[in-house]
């Protein structure tokens, strides 16, 4: 069984090709810079199989020529998706609204719905679309499912969704908290009971997904309680080039004072805050390298970074009373493990503890690093959003 997991950003397509069972990928590559001009010798696209890699350069019109060139790739490299015989298409959609809370096969209103979606998500759910409109006029016969990002946060409880806003103007443009990364935060969830050896229905769970994008969710019994991010991927913890929470009166004050216009915000609050606003680095091996040369500025933007880590942290115990793990993951979470002991140091009267070997050490698994016999689990789990998005489009077709 293979299934062709695709992930289309707004200039960009990640895929693989991989079997939802064993999780073994038989393919996988990133086409990037679509729509820009480049030079004719830039590479493009990078297509990994058997232990090669394949590339295609010079200029890629749009997401359609892409996908083109992705299978043409393929073909060459002996794995041609149009004669595979594939199970299904997986697609990742950023915004799923209150219409999509759960994977969804495709047809032409599903395709309708998500674009109409686009409103809440102008980034990301523009793209997906052109990603899924390519991959079935490639692949008629082949079943393609959209796997939401939003969806595991559907059935957050009321208190937790709502906006304090005026309700009337919130129900009419849709403002509610929706949450992100969602596939990422159900995945590493269910690892983890697994690793505990437990039903996920018997354990309460705070999930921290830190990447360039970063998010935190609480999960009692299965099911998200709490998030992060809110109507969008801006709110929350400190991220890479984003803001994370701030006084909302910000906003009309630098309109007022700054005279910036709403692109001018949205670029500020996406792009050019967070880490990289306070910093001038976004990636956190950069950010180390100048902390390590006394730099104050990336000091303090590490330590805004984990103020609001724990912020959340102290909020999530409240909120679920009794936890019985905490899990890092994504690029940072996995990775660094200075983050990791930061975020929790200090906090052994409610149970958690880190085992500084078992944090430092370089294994790539799943793995436990509290001590023996801690009250709360502490643990890293990578996550492999591709492979929950494949095993979710195999689930369904079946
Ligand atoms: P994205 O949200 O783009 O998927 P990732 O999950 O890849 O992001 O995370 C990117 C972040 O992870 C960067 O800040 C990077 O420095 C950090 N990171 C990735 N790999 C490592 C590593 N081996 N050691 C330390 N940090 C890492």
């Amino acid at each position: 069984m293979q299934v062709l997991v695709i992930n289309s950003g707004s200039s960009s397509i990640k895929y693989q090709l991989l079997d939802p069972d064993s999780g073994e990928m038989a393919a996988s590559g990133l086409v990037s810079r679509i729509g820009e001009s480049v030079a004719e010798d830039a590479t493009t696209v990078e297509h990994r199989s058997d232990g090669r890699t394949l590339e295609h350069q010079g200029a890629i019109a749009d997401h359609a020529a892409g996908l083109r060139i992705v299978f043409d790739l393929f073909a060459r490299s002996g794995h041609d998706p149009r004669t595979a015989g594939l199970t299904a298409v997986g697609h990742r959609v950023v915004h799923g609204g209150e219409v999509f809370y759960r994977p969804t096969l495709i047809d032409d209103s599903v395709v309708e719905s998500i674009s109409e979606l686009s409103s809440l998500a102008p980034l990301h759910n523009p793209a997906n679309v052109t990603g899924i409109e390519s991959a079935r006029t490639l692949l008629p016969e082949v079943p393609q499912v959209a796997v939401f990002d939003t969806a595991f946060f559907h059935g957050l409880p009321e208190a937790a969704k709502t906006y304090a806003i005026d309700a009337k103007v919130a129900a009419a443009h849709g403002i509610r908290r929706y949450g992100f990364h969602g596939t990422s935060h159900e995945y590493v969830s269910g690892r983890a009971a697994e690793l505990l050896g437990r039903d996920p229905a018997e354990l309460n769970q705070i999930v921290f997904h830190l990447g360039n994008g970063a998010s935190a969710s609480a999960i009692r019994g299965g099911r998200a309680v709490d998030t992060t991010m809110g109507l969008t991927p801006l709110e929350g913890l400190v991220m890479g080039t984003r803001s994370g929470d701030i006084d909302p009166g910000i906003v009309p004050h630098l309109v007022r004072t700054a005279g910036l216009d709403i692109d001018g915000i949205d670029n500020l609050l996406n792009r050019d805050s967070g880490i990289k606003g306070l910093s001038g680095v976004n990636d956190f091996r950069e950010l180390f390298r100048l902390i390590d040369t006394g730099d104050e500025a990336a000091r303090l933007a590490y330590d805004v970074y984990v103020h609001r880590l724990r912020r959340y942290l102290g909020a999530y115990l409240v909120e679920l009373g009794r936890v019985d793990a905490i899990i890092f993951t994504a690029g940072v979470g996995e990775n660094n493990a200075r983050v990791r002991a930061d975020a929790l140091a200090g906090l052994e009267r409610f149970g958690i503890a880190v085992d500084p070997d078992r944090n430092e050490s370089k294994d790539r698994a799943a793995r436990y690093i509290s001590p023996d016999g801690s009250e709360v689990a502490v643990l890293v789990v990578p996550t492999d959003e591709e492979l929950a998005i494949a095993r979710a489009a195999a689930r369904l077709v079946a």
